[in-house]
């Protein structure tokens, strides 16, 4: 049915300010922070695959990733 086997679901860490959060990473290279369409915290895009060794660590990471602070007061 569906063919969106081809994106793997892994970690990836900001270039700029190392959050981690889970990605789904494309035949192509290309990096999307599940959750965040609009990147990281620090408003930065460039994401770096960590998780190509490790893949246990990837629902660890989802941990960190449930940090949502809107920052409302
Ligand atoms: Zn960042």
């Amino acid at each position: 049915m569906s063919k969106q086997d081809e994106r793997l679901k892994a970690a990836a860490r900001c270039r700029e300010c190392g959050a981690v959060y889970s990605a789904w990473i494309h035949p192509d290279t290309t990096i999307d922070i599940i959750g965040r369409k609009d990147g990281c915290r620090c408003g930065a895009r460039a994401f770096q695959d960590i998780s190509r060794a490790t893949d246990d660590d990837v629902s660890a990471s989802a941990e960190i990733a449930h940090d949502r602070d809107d920052g409302s007061t």
